[in-house]
C-alpha cells in the first residue's frame, strides 16, 4: 500500500518564476491494483510519478510504501516511461535479461523468455529495438521491468506515441500481464478513456496549482475479470472496445471529462 500524504511540489524556474507542479496531494493506493493518474497536460502527473519512483525529492509531505518513507529508487519499484529506453545493440531477450543486473531480489527475478513470451514477443526475441515497431519496443520496455519482479510499476503515458491500433493491443496486453503477478500499478494518462478502461481506480487532477479534484471508482461492473491465461488476447482486445460503447461506461466517462472542464473553467 502507498501512502500519499500532503504532498506538494514547487519548481523555481527563471522564466516562469514559481510553478506550483502538486499542492497538497492526499491519496492511497491499495496493494494489487490499477490506479491511473489523468488530467490535462501541466496537471502534475509526471511530477508525481517521478515523486513516486524515488526520482525527485518532493518540496514537502511524504510518501510511505508499507509505512516505510520512500527516499531515492528501488527495484521494486519499476518504471515505464512513454519513449522506452532499450540498449540499441542488445536482442530484446538481453534487454530484459539486463534487468536483472540491477534488481535487488533474487527469488523475484522472472525468466526473462517466460516473460518475453507474455508480452508477445516469442518470435522477436533476438531481434535488435531498430529492428521492432513502436509498439514491440514498449512491450519489451514493460517485459524488462518486470523482470525485476517489483511490487509496484509507475507508468508515464506508456503508450501515448503509439497510433490507437497498437495502443489498444497493448492496453489488453497491459491487463494480461496484470493478472500475471497482480503488481500494484499507478499509470499516468491523459485519455479518460484509457484511465476508466484499464483502472480500478482512477484519480482525476487539474493544474494550476497541480491537484487531485476526484476520485472515482470504477464499478465491477464496468471491469473486464482478466483471471490469469484464461482470456486470449484477441478476446479481451474485442472485450475493452465493446465496453467502450456501453452506456455505464459511456456515463462515467463523460463525468469525469465534464468533471475536468468545469476544474478548468476557474483558472
Ligand atoms: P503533466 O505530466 O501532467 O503534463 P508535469 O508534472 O510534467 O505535468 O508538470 C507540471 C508543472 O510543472 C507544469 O507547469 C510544468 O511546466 C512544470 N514542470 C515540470 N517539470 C519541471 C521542471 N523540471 N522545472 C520546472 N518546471 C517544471
Ligand atoms: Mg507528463
Amino acid at each position: 500500500m502507498i501512502t500519499i500524504e500532503n504532498l506538494s511540489q514547487v519548481y523555481e524556474t527563471t522564466s516562469a518564476g514559481r510553478v506550483e507542479a502538486l499542492r497538497g496531494v492526499e491519496l492511497e493506493v491499495p496493494e494489487a491494483e490499477i490506479v491511473c493518474l489523468v488530467g490535462p497536460s501541466g496537471c502534475g502527473k509526471s511530477t508525481l510519478l517521478r515523486i513516486l519512483a524515488g526520482f525527485l525529492e518532493a518540496s514537502d509531505g511524504t510518501i510511505r510504501v508499507d509505512g516505510r518513507r520512500v527516499h531515492g529508487a528501488d527495484p521494486e519499484r519499476g518504471v515505464v516511461f512513454q519513449q522506452p529506453t532499450l540498449l540499441p545493440w542488445y536482442s530484446v531477450r538481453d534487454n530484459v535479461r539486463l534487468a536483472h543486473r540491477y534488481s535487488g531480489n533474487e527469488s523475484q527475478k522472472v525468466a526473462a523468455d517466460e516473460l518475453i513470451e507474455l508480452v508477445g514477443l516469442a518470435d522477436a526475441a533476438d531481434r535488435l529495438p531498430h529492428e521492432l515497431s513502436g509498439g514491440m519496443q514498449q512491450r519489451t520496455q514493460i517485459a524488462r521491468v518486470l523482470a525485476a519482479g517489483p511490487r509496484y510499476v509507475f507508468m508515464d503515458e506508456p503508450f501515448g506515441a503509439l497510433d490507437p491500433f497498437t495502443r489498444e493491443q497493448l492496453q489488453a496486453e497491459l491487463l494480461r500481464v496484470w493478472a500475471r503477478s497482480r503488481p500494484t500499478i499507478v499509470f499516468v494518462t491523459h485519455s479518460v478513456e484509457e484511465a476508466l478502461l484499464l483502472g480500478h481506480r482512477v484519480v482525476v487532477m487539474a493544474a494550476g496549482p497541480g491537484r487531485v479534484i476526484e476520485e472515482v471508482r470504477v464499478p465491477d461492473h464496468l471491469r473486464i475479470p482478466v483471471g490469469e491465461g484464461e482470456v486470449s488476447r484477441e478476446t479481451l482486445q474485442t472485450r475493452l472496445r465493446d465496453l467502450t460503447a456501453e452506456p455505464g461506461f459511456v456515463a462515467l466517462r463523460h463525468e469525469v471529462t465534464a468533471a475536468i472542464i468545469a476544474a478548468h473553467a476557474v483558472i
